[in-house]
């Protein structure tokens, strides 16, 4: 061995190395080469396979090269083009060959075409099954994936993980006969194949399903086996918790109530919390925050609050400071642009206990930062982070040497769609925010033509003449950021120019975190009274005084971003408006997507409706969606299936311990590392 193949290696790419893998990898779809048909028969788009003589062969020299050729049947002809080609191709169909092409015919210039068809002799006898079509990678060929999933198959039946028992009660076919019936297709089967209704699919959709539920319940046993600081509520007047709730400008909304108490309640457990703290944007999380670090504090222990980016994690100092400082309470700061004299102040100040809260960017994980006790790790945007920083921050737990954990609060503006939540994060307690706090006045949303800017720009004078402030986002440029920069710095410009009395300021991605931080300090202050940024405002920044929001090219931002974006204004009392500029024309998915913005501030509707739009692959980061769990089932048709296998996991983690194992066995595929998170 030790002499791994191109093919070999093509393959593990795939994530195909052992015969389990190779068993599962399943077919896209099939195509139907047991028989032959007529030219005059295709339809332009069908997958067909034809057999007949080359009348034409050539390789034309315009506008590229390319070899054309013209087969023909009994009832009509068909052209044939290869944009690339060897050589054997051309002799493969010299003229005067019977041949047999397979391919999709589409309407050409001159009648049907297929473009790049596989060409076969047709001395060959048909196959009797149908050809399953694998998901493949660059330079890998179908025949040879073919070949090594044949040989993983075998002769003998693979074991059935499932007992008697349980395969009885939920009607599902054998295993092995499922598996074997979906790589080799008999033609009969084909349309309940394609429609994946199959009795085949279904098993394996179940035996999905089943695996997803086994390892996020084996995994929350494995949590629960674990220590973690028992930090129960403080109520007496004098704890921090009720300073705190004493001095807030606001009461807290019921729903913030609940949250609170749920959190609370967690974190009096003796094992590690993990709950998402799931909140609209201007739901009020970030206080929902501080009276959970505030209970850590009240029983002796810190908290940390990691956010992704520089300028969220300094607004989270800031409320943090504001809040915490009059009460006493020492913070520390990490970033990556902290100094280093103010850095190994703050290392001490976190390792001593002096510093009872830190604050900060990634820096808060790295290897010098080592807490006194640390009881309570908060994330904000949990998405953006990846599954081994939330681990890494985890591991800084006061217990960690015992192999203890730390309570974990992980927040989320971008709200995961409930489907999704409810099957993907099931060892995920999640407590949602799900009412704005009193007073707001919904935004209004307008979507508005590019050629009509000029208007736009008078609505900007007005609202900044009634004291307010706006924000301006300048358009994604995906492709270069430099340009976007350019983008950016031109619109400063010409605002400043068209709005003259009116303060602008800029803010980009490429500013220092300093400069950044003035310009943001500038605004919130209302020194600034129209904020020029690109997304770097995403997320969190809060400016309750900022009542209007003009995004440009709205079409090129993605729905989540757009509300995102949105979301920056409407946390004040006066009446907020969002106008998303578009420039035409439109394709069918921006439409949509502008569409539900203008008829929805729903970030949970929204949320649904990105899920349709774009699949849930996008959605989260794809190791912590869980998603790579599911190949084949889809949370959304296979419902029903799903809450089957729900049933059927409790069942045999009672009563089918063994066969639990072998399932994990079979589905996990070292993906394991996912349920760690
Ligand atoms: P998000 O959930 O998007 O992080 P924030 O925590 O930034 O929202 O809160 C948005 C704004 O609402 C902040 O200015 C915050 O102080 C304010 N706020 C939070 N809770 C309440 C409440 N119960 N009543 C009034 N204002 C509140
Ligand atoms: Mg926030």
């Amino acid at each position: 061995m030790g002499n791994t193949s191109a093919q070999e290696r093509r393959m593990e790419k795939l994530g195909l190395k052992t015969p389990q893998d190779f068993i599962l990898h399943l077919p896209l779809r099939y195509e139907d080469e047991t028989r032959i048909d007529t030219v005059s028969s295709l339809v332009p788009g069908r997958w067909a396979q034809v057999e007949g003589d080359v009348l034409r062969c050539e390789v034309q020299g315009r506008p590229r090269r390319q070899l054309v050729a013209t087969v023909a049947d009994d009832t009509g002809e068909i052209g044939l083009r290869f944009l690339n080609f060897y050589p054997s191709q051309q002799r493969q169909l010299a003229v005067g060959t019977r041949v047999r092409v397979r391919g999709e015919p589409r309407g050409g210039l001159f009648g049907l075409e297929m473009v790049h068809p596989r060409v076969g002799s047709a001395n060959k006898p048909l196959p009797q099954t149908l050809t399953p079509v694998y998901p493949i990678t660059q330079g890998l060929p179908q025949a040879t994936l073919r070949r090594a999933i044949g040989e993983a198959l075998g002769e003998e039946p693979w074991h059935d993980t499932l007992p008697d028992e349980v395969r009885a009660r939920f009607a599902l076919a054998d295993f092995d006969e499922s598996i074997r019936a979906l790589h080799y297709p008999t033609k009969a089967s084909l349309p309940s194949l394609q429609s994946r209704t199959h009795a085949a699919w279904r098993r394996v959709k179940f035996d999905e399903l089943l695996a997803q539920q086994l390892s996020l319940a084996v995994a929350r046993a494995a949590r629960r086996r674990r220590s973690a600081p028992v930090m129960p509520p403080h109520t007496g007047a004098q704890s921090l918790s009720e300073r705190l709730r004493a001095m807030l400008p606001f009461t807290l909304s019921g729903a913030q109530r609940r949250v609170v108490g749920e959190i609370g309640a967690d974190m009096a457990q003796a094992f590690p919390m993990q709950r998402l703290l799931q909140g609209d944007v201007g739901s009020g999380k970030t206080v929902v925050a501080a009276l959970a670090a505030a209970q850590a504090v009240d029983n002796g222990y810190q908290a940390a609050l990691m956010a992704p980016t520089e300028l969220l994690a300094e607004q989270h100092l800031r409320k943090f400071s504001g809040w915490f400082e009059p009460l006493g309470i020492r913070i520390a700061w990490l970033s990556g642009s902290v100094g280093a004299k103010a850095r190994r102040e703050a290392l001490a100040a976190i390792a001593s206990g002096e510093a009872a809260l830190a604050v900060g960017t990634q820096a808060l994980i790295q290897d010098t930062v080592q807490f006194h006790r640390l009881g309570l790790a908060i994330t904000d945007e949990q998405h953006r982070f990846g599954v081994g920083q939330r681990l890494a921050l985890r591991q800084k737990g006061a217990l960690a040497e015992e192999g203890g954990g730390v309570h974990q609060l992980m927040m989320s503006a971008t709200p995961i769609p409930r489907t999704l939540a409810m099957t993907v994060f099931a060892d995920l307690d999640v407590s949602e925010i799900d009412e704005l706090p009193p007073g707001r006045t919904p935004i209004v949303t307008k979507l508005v033509d590019d050629v009509r800017r000029d208007e736009v720009i008078a609505r900007i004078h007005h609202a900044v003449a009634e004291g307010r402030q706006a924000y301006w986002v300048c358009p994604l440029v995906e492709e270069s950021e430099a340009l976007e920069l350019q983008t950016a710095v031109d619109t400063f410009e010409r605002l400043r120019v068209a709005l003259p009395g009116v303060r602008v300021g800029l803010v980009h991605g490429k500013l220092s975190s300093a400069e950044k931080a003035t310009v943001m300090a500038g605004f919130q202050k209302g020194e600034v009274d129209l904020l020029v940024a690109t997304t770097v405002i995403e997320v969190g920044v809060d400016v309750p005084n900022a009542s209007l929001m003009v995004i440009e090219h709205a079409e090129r931002f993605g729905l989540a971003q757009l509300h995102q974006l949105r979301g920056r204004v409407g946390r004040g009392t006066a009446e907020s408006v969002c106008v998303l500029m578009y420039q035409t024309p439109l394709s069918r998915v921006a439409k949509a997507r502008l569409r539900t913005l203008h008829e929805s501030t729903d970030g949970f509707l929204i949320a649904e409706r990105d899920l349709e739009l774009r699949g849930p692959g996008e959605f989260l980061g794809v190791r912590q969606s869980g998603e790579a769990l599911l190949r084949f089932a889809d949370l959304q048709d296979d419902a029903g299936l799903a809450e089957e296998a729900r049933e059927a996991a409790a069942w045999m983690l009672k009563e089918h311990r063994p066969a639990v194992r072998q399932h994990l066995a079979r589905w996990l595929r070292g993906r394991e590392d996912f349920l760690k998170a």
